[in-house]
């Protein structure tokens, strides 16, 4: 192989850039890719906001439509699809709440879109949601809290801080709602998060790998679990009550997780409205002294 270092430049800067033979120049140095990511952080998340967010609940909800009217192996494939729309309406969510909480450091964009939930975070993720207090959790998000919003951001008009104070009232509802779905939901998801094979993996029947038997009514997602030298059975029933108990969950992380860009885009817009008057009273002051 050859291992020559390559030269090209970096698109923002000009800086020189070497990379390897074989290896695809890159398109700009780490630094201006920081910068290029960070200055589009609320256009990244208000775009979001309108149309990915909602991805997981339309397709759940569809599905549920559909199965009332299925045969019973394609509700049993409905099923699942929806508990599939579960875990990744959930991974959105714990991926987007750690994605602002860290948004000081890290550009958001990077964040979120590399999170990838596992067991490990996703048990983290309700603990902290069950464990803290609503104040704090405003304050882990840098959202101000609800009787200082008019304080915190002054910019905001009469109705928009009512807007928000609305939003950020639901939002730790929903939060609370979401973990409240409890232990069994949150070790489904641990154990689901991460399999992503579910459609070729669906099975009738258990009983000829774990000789636990599916009742009748049950379709199960299998998984390999290396690490423990097993292999993973996920079983749901197919009952509509509970189905729609699901959808009702993965519609209350869509609107957390809506409310939570809401809430932060607001402070975004205040910072950049500070940003500006600074600039402003600035010239103003060089024009004044003649500098
Ligand atoms: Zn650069």
């Amino acid at each position: 192989m050859d291992q020559r270092a390559l030269e090209s430049v970096c698109r923002d800067c000009g800086r020189p850039l070497s990379f390897h033979a074989g290896e695809t120049a890159p398109a700009r140095c780490a630094d201006c890719f920081e910068g290029f990511l960070r200055i589009r952080d609320a256009e990244f998340l208000s775009s979001y906001a309108e149309l990915g967010v909602a991805s997981r609940r339309i397709l759940a909800e569809t599905s549920l439509r559909a199965l009332v009217m299925e045969s019973p192996p394609h509700r049993k494939v409905l099923a699942m699809h929806i508990m599939e729309q579960y875990v990744q309406a959930a991974s959105d969510l714990v991926g987007l709440y750690g994605a602002l909480q860290a948004r000081a450091h890290t550009p958001v964009m990077r964040a979120f879109l590399a999170f990838h939930l596992d067991r490990t975070s996703a048990l983290a993720f309700f603990r902290e949601i069950r464990e803290t207090p609503g104040p704090e959790l405003l304050d882990r998000l840098n959202i101000p809290q609800q009787a200082d919003l008019a304080g915190s951001l002054p910019s905001l008009s009469k109705k928009d801080i009512k807007d928000l104070d609305r939003a950020v009232h639901q939002m730790l509802i929903d939060l609370r709602k979401t973990v409240d779905m409890g232990e069994t939901a949150a070790l489904a998801l641990a154990q689901m998060a991460g399999e992503r094979r579910t459609g070729a993996a669906l099975t009738n029947q258990s009983q000829w790998l774990d000789s636990v038997g599916l009742r009748a009514d049950q379709v199960a997602a299998i998984a390999i679990d290396e690490r423990r030298r097993t292999v993973n059975v996920t079983a749901i029933t197919v009952d509509e009550a509970r189905l729609q108990t699901m959808v009702g969950a993965i519609d209350a992380m869509t609107r957390a997780s809506q409310n939570m860009i809401y809430a932060v885009l607001s402070v975004y817009q205040e910072e950049d409205r500070a940003k500006e008057l600074a600039t402003r009273s600035h010239t103003r002051k060089r024009a004044t002294t003649g500098r």
